[in-house]
């Protein structure tokens, strides 16, 4: 059953199109995958089904409403709430450290110090960093740094994650680790996922794959080669 549902969704930056009538359905529970060259549109889809960027033409429907249309305060709380967004680099607040960093959302959600901060600690222990929860970002590897970002942004537990690149910045092994960590909250949590990847095995962790070239789906989907 249909999740988001993105319908003829064009966006343009000036006169350059990044967008041209992009049809995109996520189920409750999927995994989906966006994919092909640089500069196709990846990202630009990726922020508007995340109610970030508001498309020129089209609908984005969740839960049979379009978001679309919705005021920037309403999308704004959406993104607090429903949706969890994670991007290439982290984007960690440097004056936290890793469990406050975490426990953020949950604060600003209403929860209680003590409870945000089991929370997260929980969280940052299924991503494999539990024991940098005093640190400052400023002390952690780049690997660690997202580890600490995805455990922030699935710590509301969300219906939707959406993440760009979120392995782009990561080794192999890390990335692999990262995805596997991510996969496995997703799936218990019966929540979905949409990623962006130019990586043919991050896209691998995916149920589906959508191709995108020059702002269209590729109808072919053929994805990455190799
Ligand atoms: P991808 O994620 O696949 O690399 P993007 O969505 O970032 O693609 O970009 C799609 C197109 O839109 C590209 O031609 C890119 O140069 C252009 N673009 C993206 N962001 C902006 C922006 N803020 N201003 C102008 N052009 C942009
Ligand atoms: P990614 O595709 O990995 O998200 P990009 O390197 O395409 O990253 O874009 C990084 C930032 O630069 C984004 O905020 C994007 O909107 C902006 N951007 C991308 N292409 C252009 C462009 N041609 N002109 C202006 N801004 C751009």
């Amino acid at each position: 059953e249909a999740l988001l549902t993105a319908t003829g969704v064009t966006k343009s930056y000036g006169a350059t199109p990044a967008l041209r009538g992009v049809d995109v359905t996520v189920a409750a529970g999927e995994i989906v995958a966006i994919t092909g060259p640089s500069g196709c549109g990846k990202s630009t889809l990726l922020h508007c089904l995340a109610g970030i960027l508001r498309a020129d033409q089209g609908s984005i429907v969740y839960r049979d409403q379009d978001i679309n249309l919705w005021s920037e305060a309403s999308r704004s709380r959406l993104r607090r709430t429903e949706f969890g967004v994670l991007f290439q680099f982290g984007q960690l607040v440097p004056e936290l450290t890793a469990v406050e960093n975490v426990a953020l959302p949950l604060l600003l959600a209403g929860s209680g110090r003590r409870e945000a901060g089991e929370a997260a600690l929980g969280w940052l222990d299924r991503f494999g960093v539990a024991d940098l929860a005093e640190q400052r970002p400023g002390a952690m590897s780049g690997g660690q740094q997202q580890r600490c970002a995805a455990a922030r942004a699935l710590v509301t537990e969300p219906r939707v994650i959406f993440a760009d690149e979120p392995t782009g910045a990561l080794d192999q092994l890390n990335g692999e680790q990262m995805m596997t960590a991510m996969v496995r909250a997703v799936r218990e949590q019966d929540s979905s996922l949409v990623l962006v990847t130019h990586e043919a095995s991050i896209a691998a962790y995916a149920d589906r794959e959508i191709v995108l070239r020059d702002g269209a789906a590729d109808p072919s989907g053929i994805g990455i080669p190799g």
